[in-house]
């Protein structure tokens, strides 16, 4: 079975966020960079998938070198390929955009049975690349994955829960499917060290625009049909105020500001 990941790199929501307000961009150079948490999950079933069902794992990322870094780590947990798509022509790409760069990617790869990616990114948030890269591929959209039942890669099919609201949905679609899986669907492991060193010496190969065959007009700031026109960073929070006395006085207190508030009558 061949099978693909997508794994993106994020600041660390642990280091303080940086905005370049008058970009609507983060200024990822400025943070340190990690996987992103939901892609730790995508990697892990990967993994999980291979040991059940035998093939390769091929982890790809769209992002600047620093990207190595998640590749790399995708290594060191024994995924058997990785490929960076970088081009100075996908910079300020939206995420139709992105998408349109990684589904080339899966195409140049070949053969690809399941494509798994997290449920949405810490960063970016929204929560489409996915579905993207599948509408691109005219593949079916697997999103808000906790299970993969099954995958039969002889017969083109995958049986997967999905979590909705109060329950599971099973469905059944055909291969190849990009599954978007969420927290908790697995446990991911940690590489060992011996992993780690190997991953640390290992190349990493480059994809850009004319190796994919993008249409560099489609890609990119330029060639992106959504912009962020403006970011806000909400105020910092006022100092809080402890509030001394009787309990009854204080329960009081707290009553006249509520109501004050209109948060009660
Ligand atoms: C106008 C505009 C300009 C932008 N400019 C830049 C820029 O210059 N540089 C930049 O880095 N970002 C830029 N971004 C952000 C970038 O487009 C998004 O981060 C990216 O499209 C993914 O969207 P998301 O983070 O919301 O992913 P989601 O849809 O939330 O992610 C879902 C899953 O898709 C996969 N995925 C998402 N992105 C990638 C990726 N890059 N590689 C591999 N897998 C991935 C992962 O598995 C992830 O868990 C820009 C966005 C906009 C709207």
């Amino acid at each position: 079975m061949k099978i693909a990941v997508c794994i993106k790199q994020v600041p660390d929501t642990e280091s303080e966020i940086k905005w370049d307000t008058p970009k609507g961009t983060l200024k990822r150079s400025d943070m340190s960079p990690v996987t992103n948490a939901f892609d730790e999950f995508a990697i892990e079933e990967a993994l999980l998938t291979r040991e059940k069902y035998d093939g390769t794992i091929v982890a790809i990322t769209m992002g600047p070198e620093k990207a190595n870094d998640v590749l790399r780590n995708a290594l060191a947990l024994t995924v058997n390929e990785v490929h960076r798509c970088t081009d100075d022509a996908f910079a300020g790409s939206d995420t139709y955009a992105t998408a349109s760069v990684l589904a080339a990617a899966l195409k140049k790869i070949g053969d690809v049975d399941v494509v798994f990616c997290g449920k949405q990114s810490t960063d970016g948030n929204t929560g489409v690349v996915g579905a993207e890269v599948a509408a691109i591929l005219s593949w079916s959209p697997l999103t808000n994955v906790s299970k993969v039942r099954q995958i039969d890669a002889a017969n083109k099919k995958i049986v997967v829960e999905r979590a909705i609201e109060g329950g599971i949905e099973v469905i059944e679609a055909k291969l190849p499917a990009v599954v978007s899986v969420i927290k908790g669907i697995n446990e991911p492991r940690l590489p060992n060290l011996m992993g780690i060193r190997k991953a640390a010496k290992a190349e990493i190969p480059q994809w850009n625009a004319d190796d994919l065959g993008i249409d560099k007009g489609k890609v990119g700031a330029a060639g992106s049909s959504t912009k962020v026109v403006e970011i806000a960073v909400p105020p910092p929070r006022g100092a809080g105020e402890i509030l001394k006395g009787e309990i009854e006085d204080i329960a009081n207190i707290v009553t006249d500001r509520l109501i004050d508030m209109k948060v009660i009558k």
